[in-house]
């Protein structure tokens, strides 16, 4: 589904920001990203989705080649859900219309399709009560799952999270995380960044852990929390756990 072959990336003619990475997200896996901070791992999922540049390899996206200038990049992110950090929901608009604006624009259905997709993408995400507010309204928690619903919302062959819970108080985190669970059980292929280790291991299929630009170790969830292979995972491990 997706896979990431020798990509190098630059931020200026200076800084290597991505070394040499290689993995592959098989459809319907779940991918857990973790790593220190300036690691590269915002990075890696930004370059997958083409919102920033690669300066070497390549990354494919269910047969789509993304850097390649003939790829319709809107097209392709269309596809390809994401949720960052801070939910970045529309402000002036009400949560309903948060969901709908792309997938009128965007995907060209008519209203009332919008609409009903959105009411049944809220109902999953516990918010149908909350419709009509706007988001200043919401708790982050909740706005993060109206983030999530609305990348929901465009049908995604494939979701990309980047520490979609570490901007929200700890009482919030859960009520995002099992959203993001029930996703996993649902087969959505993920790819997650995240801190949450108790979300890899309850759903990740592999875990792979960066450092200064590397994908230093790429391995399945058991063995990555039986046994890193590597001392920086290793001491990554012990910090966090
Ligand atoms: P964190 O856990 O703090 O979010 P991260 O692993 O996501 O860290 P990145 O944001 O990918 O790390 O950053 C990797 C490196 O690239 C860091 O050294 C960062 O300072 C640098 N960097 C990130 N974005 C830019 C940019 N737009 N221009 C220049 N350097 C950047
Ligand atoms: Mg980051």
């Amino acid at each position: 589904m997706i896979t990431i072959s020798h990509v190098n990336k630059w931020y200026g003619p200076t800084f290597q920001a991505l070394k040499d990475c290689t993995t592959h997200v098989g459809k319907g896996e779940v991918v857990v990203v973790c790593g220190p901070s300036g690691s590269g791992k915002s990075t890696l999922i930004k370059c997958v989705n083409a919102l920033e540049p690669i300066q070497g390899g390549e990354i494919i996206i269910n047969g789509t080649k993304v850097n390649d200038p003939k790829t319709d990049l809107p097209k392709l992110r269309s596809h390809v859900g994401m949720v960052f950090q801070h939910f970045e929901l529309f402000p002036h608009l009400k949560i309903i219309d948060n969901l709908c604006l792309a997938q009128e624009k965007v995907l060209g259905r008519k209203r009332s399709e919008a609409m009903e997709r959105a009411r049944v993408l809220l109902e999953r995400v516990g918010l149908k009560s909350q419709a009509q507010k706007f988001p200043g309204q919401l708790s982050g928690g909740q706005q993060q799952r109206v983030a999530i619903a609305r990348a929901l919302a465009m049908d995604p062959i494939a979701m990309l999270f980047d520490e979609p819970t570490s901007a929200l108080d700890p009482e919030m985190i859960n009520e995002v995380l099992d959203v993001m669970v029930q996703l996993a059980h649902e087969g959505m292929t993920m790819m997650v960044v995240t801190h949450e280790m108790g979300f890899a291991r309850k759903v990740a299929d592999r875990v792979i852990f960066m450092d200064q630009g590397e994908i230093v170790e790429d391995a399945n969830k058991d063995d990555f929390f039986g046994k890193p292979r590597s001392d920086r995972a290793q001491q990554f491990l012990s910090k966090i756990l």
